[in-house]
């Protein structure tokens, strides 16, 4: 990167290029060779702000702490941002409303632990995957539903708009489906006997399991999804960075290290 801070300084224009360097660090970079070599996370930049609209209700992959929004996706993002020169900016929004954030142009992308569907292929298209999710079944340890064949007829809850909410609605009929906004409602509901089970995917469920008495998640899985990032239709030039930066990331250790720290090996 010293390379590049001197061409910087001769020329304000190359800073805007600054950006498409940032990927080449990978392979110019040897910090045992050169230690003055500064962290890839100093990068100043240069290139704007990257907008990623979620629902931070979604732990490991979002979630607050404090003010802050943490998580599996945060960090990717924020480590994809970085590549593209970008700073990060996200806004956290209803799930249901990611999809027309990113149609709109309010947000450059949507990160949700979004599944890629065919139907949601019409309305946007995908990155390359960078996870892959689990739809569960949460159910009260006492409850009336000890395993799939027990779901029919009963009250399931899901979040609005989810896999989980196409599924349940397919299989199980739209009468017999409870729509949140967010999860936590879904999780609150559960646990007060207002519905008898929930179809979510496998990693918050067991986040919301672990933090609330009386839980558990049934032991067959009920579909197994790929995650991605979803980006308006027209803007393919970011689809192409961002699936230039998953691969740079995903080659160099850095999103398997980030989906490593906040889902421990089992
Ligand atoms: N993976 C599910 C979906 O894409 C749920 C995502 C979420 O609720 N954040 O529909």
């Amino acid at each position: 990167m010293k390379k590049y801070a001197k061409i910087l300084s001769l020329a304000l224009a190359v800073m805007l290029a600054v950006g498409l360097f940032a990927g080449c660090s990978q392979d110019g970079s040897n910090p045992s060779t050169n230690p003055s070599t500064e962290p890839t996370t100093s990068t100043e930049p240069t290139n704007g702000t990257l907008t990623m609209a979620t629902e931070a209700g979604f732990p490991p992959y979002e979630y607050y702490e404090g003010e802050q929004i943490i998580g599996i996706d945060a960090e990717i993002a924020a480590a994809i941002a970085e590549k593209l020169g970008m700073s990060l900016q996200i806004d956290d929004m209803d799930f249901d409303s990611t999809i027309t954030a990113v149609q709109t142009g309010k947000a450059d992308i949507a990160m949700a632990g979004m599944t890629v569907t065919e139907e949601r292929m019409k309305s946007v298209n995908f990155s390359d995957s960078y996870a892959t999710g689990i739809q569960v079944v949460v159910v009260a340890e006492n409850g009336s539903v000890a395993s799939l064949d027990d779901l029919a007829g009963k009250s399931i809850g899901v979040q609005q708009n989810t896999t989980g909410d196409i599924y349940a609605t397919g299989d199980y009929g739209d009468e017999n489906i409870q729509r949140f906004a967010r999860y936590a409602d879904a999780v609150s509901a559960l646990s007060t006997g207002k519905i008898d089970a929930i179809i979510m995917d496998n990693e918050p469920a067991k986040s919301f399991v672990a933090a609330n008495e009386g839980l558990k998640i049934l032991d067959t899985e009920y579909a197994v999804e790929d995650y991605a990032i979803a980006i308006a239709k027209e803007n393919t030039d970011l689809l192409d960075k961002v699936n230039a930066a998953l691969k740079e990331l995903t080659d160099d250790g850095t999103i398997p290290g980030i989906i490593a720290k906040y889902i421990p090996a089992e």
